[in-house]
């Protein structure tokens, strides 16, 4: 058993230090947020991700896990601090550190012991020695520490089983005795590990990160050429994916990534490459392509009808992914903005997300519990985001209830022949012309 303090308790944080507790370590969780502290010292889950209040429950019944505001009580003992503070993206397209660098002050003015300082958070190439630097700084006495890369790569909505099954963990350190140490804090995972050096590894998570958008906008792009060639995207990435040197993951034609990683990543990357004299081309046109796929809604919705001033559209779908209620940058948001500025009467609906939505869109559109009343005297729906239960509707009961039979499959979970066997206007995303 050993020693954890987790500073942030967000999707990251709040993930790492649970499971670190199940593993049978102490944990201690540190967040600057007064009120989601208080909710989960009384039981109640700030973020929807499945299986996880049962974690927390079972872990702080059995006294593994902890939840405080305080740096000095999360210091007091630790022998590890994982930094899992938010690194958005700032007003240049830089990701912004300024969390990073109150949390790293913070741990240097609680310290009472020598501590392995962790960073989880996403964060640009140097940070790691920068992190030093401020602890270094800030310290009132000195007290030894090192600092250790360690990036994350879970994915919302499956994010328990990814940090208890990695494909791999990365550790950077410029003390190895450092990274080993927190090797071991791994080991009952029995994952590949790999031990390289800080920098090195902070650049291994930009680069996965910025590999799987640039799958995703491939396919986006290859869509887009399949409907004017009268091709099935869905069945080119099938035949594509049996390839062993290509696979079949990150090849699904929609409306684009989003969320809180892919989007500010990959930014953050062409900006710091182009800040170091770089010309980051393909990833300047992976976000283009990117920004384009959510407008095709608008354009194919214009084709069909006309102008869509006073249209009615129901939305199925507003978290940015399956499984999660997390809507920072989800395609969503952009698709009702441009629908609601060409005078649409936007009706939506998602399974866990609404609460986020009510937050962000407030009452400039309407919500619904039950899908099928989303699409209720509409002029037509778009699936935004493929949750499980759109993908089995009944089609017949969505067809009486819409105004109009259009179907926009923002994510190709339809098929396209059956929809318009069914007299259904069928749209999806690199599946025929419209
Ligand atoms: P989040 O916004 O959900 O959580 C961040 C938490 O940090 C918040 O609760 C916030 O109150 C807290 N915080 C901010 N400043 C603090 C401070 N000084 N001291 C203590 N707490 C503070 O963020 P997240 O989605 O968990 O992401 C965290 C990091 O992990 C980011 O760098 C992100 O890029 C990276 N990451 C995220 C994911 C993901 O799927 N969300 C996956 C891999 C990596």
């Amino acid at each position: 058993m050993r020693t954890i303090c987790v500073i942030g308790v967000g999707y990251v944080g709040l993930v790492t230090g649970t499971c670190f507790a199940d593993l049978g370590h102490q944990v201690t969780c540190v967040d600057v947020d007064a009120v989601k502290i208080e909710k989960l010292c009384a039981g109640v889950m700030p973020i929807y991700e499945p299986g996880l209040e049962e974690m927390v429950r079972r872990n702080a019944q059995a006294g593994r896990v902890h939840f405080t505001t305080s740096y000095e009580e999360g210091l007091a003992e630790a022998e590890f601090a994982f930094i899992a503070v938010g690194t958005p993206q700032g007003s240049g397209g830089e990701a912004d550190l300024k969390y990073v660098r109150e949390a790293a002050r913070g741990i240097a003015e609680a310290m009472q012991r020598p501590v392995v300082i962790i960073n989880k958070s996403t964060v640009p190439i140097g940070t790691g020695d920068w992190v030093a630097d401020i602890v270094r700084r800030y310290q009132p006495q000195p007290i030894d520490f090192s600092v250790v890369s360690n990036p994350e790569f879970l994915r919302e909505g499956s994010a328990i089983n990814d940090f208890l099954f990695p494909d791999r963990i990365v550790l950077g350190s410029l003390h190895p005795d450092a990274a080993a140490q927190v090797a071991q804090l791994y080991l009952s995972l029995r994952a590949p590990i790999v031990i390289t050096d800080l920098r090195t590894a902070e650049m291994i998570k930009y680069a996965s990160n910025a590999f799987l958008a640039t799958r995703v906008s491939f396919i986006n792009e290859i869509s887009s050429i399949c409907e004017a060639l009268g091709a099935d995207v869905k069945e080119v990435a099938v035949g594509m994916g049996y390839d062993k040197r290509i696979g079949h993951a990150f090849l699904e034609a929609g409306l684009g990534y989003g969320g809180s990683c892919f989007p500010k990543d990959v930014q953050a990357l062409a900006h710091m490459a182009a800040v170091h004299g770089c010309h980051p081309q393909l990833l300047r046109a992976v976000m283009d392509i990117n920004r384009d796929q959510r407008r095709q809604v608008i354009h194919k919705l214009r084709a069909l009808m006309g102008t869509l001033d006073e249209k009615v559209i129901g939305v199925l779908g507003l978290a940015f992914k399956p499984n999660t209620d997390d809507m920072r940058e989800a395609p969503a948001l952009t698709i009702i903005e441009a629908l609601l500025a060409e005078g649409v009467s936007v009706k939506v609906h998602d399974p866990v997300a609404m609460t986020e939505a009510k937050h962000r869109l407030g009452d400039r559109v309407t919500y619904f519990d039950n899908y099928y009343e989303a699409l209720r005297d509409a002029d037509g729906l778009v699936v935004v985001t493929e949750w499980n239960e759109f993908r089995r509707p009944d089609f017949e009961r969505m067809k009486s209830l819409l105004r109009q039979a259009v179907v926009f499959d923002g994510r190709n979970i339809y098929d396209p022949s059956r929809l318009r066997d069914l007299g259904f206007t069928y749209y999806g995303m690199g599946r025929g012309g419209v």
